[in-house]
């Protein structure tokens, strides 16, 4: 995928942004989402999620790492921020979410990044100023 930016300027067209990468995913695939706390990460797997046809709230998961929405496709919103470190993990962890049948999107994916397969795009968020933001998709 070549890498594209996007400067969005309300949380719309973020989440419009990430319902056009959606448009060309494919089960089994996996978008990593980075970037500070706020920056949208959430806001654009909502949009991706609506346009792959999830009805109801898109929040990032509280007390799990992950959940699953949707279906057809199933979609896996995973968000790793507590995990800290998969040491000590169960390796099955990410494999219970992450399916060849499911759409994956994995908000602070750095500490399973070398365990993770089938990487689509790489999706990074950047505060620019008030209600702007830089999306780099990759
Ligand atoms: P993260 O998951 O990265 O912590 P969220 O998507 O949960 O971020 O929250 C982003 C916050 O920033 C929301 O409150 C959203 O309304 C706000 N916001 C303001 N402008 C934008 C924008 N251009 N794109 C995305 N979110 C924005
Ligand atoms: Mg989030």
């Amino acid at each position: 995928m070549p890498q594209l930016v996007k400067h969005t300027q309300a949380p719309s067209e973020t989440e419009a942004a990430g319902a056009e990468l959606a448009a060309r995913l494919t089960p089994g695939d996996v978008v990593l989402v980075s970037g500070e706390l706020g920056s949208g990460k959430t806001t654009f797997v909502r949009g991706a999620c609506r346009a792959l046809g999830v009805e109801g709230p898109v929040t990032s998961p509280t007390f799990t790492i992950g959940q699953l929405l949707g279906d057809s496709p199933q979609v896996a919103h995973l968000d790793l921020y507590r995990l800290g470190s998969l040491a000590g993990e169960d390796p099955a962890l990410l494999e219970d979410y992450l399916t060849p049948e499911r759409v994956g999107f994995v908000e602070w994916p750095g500490v399973a990044e070398p365990q993770l397969e089938r990487v689509a795009a790489r999706v990074t968020l950047e505060h620019a100023g008030g209600d702007r933001r830089r999306i780099t998709i990759a």
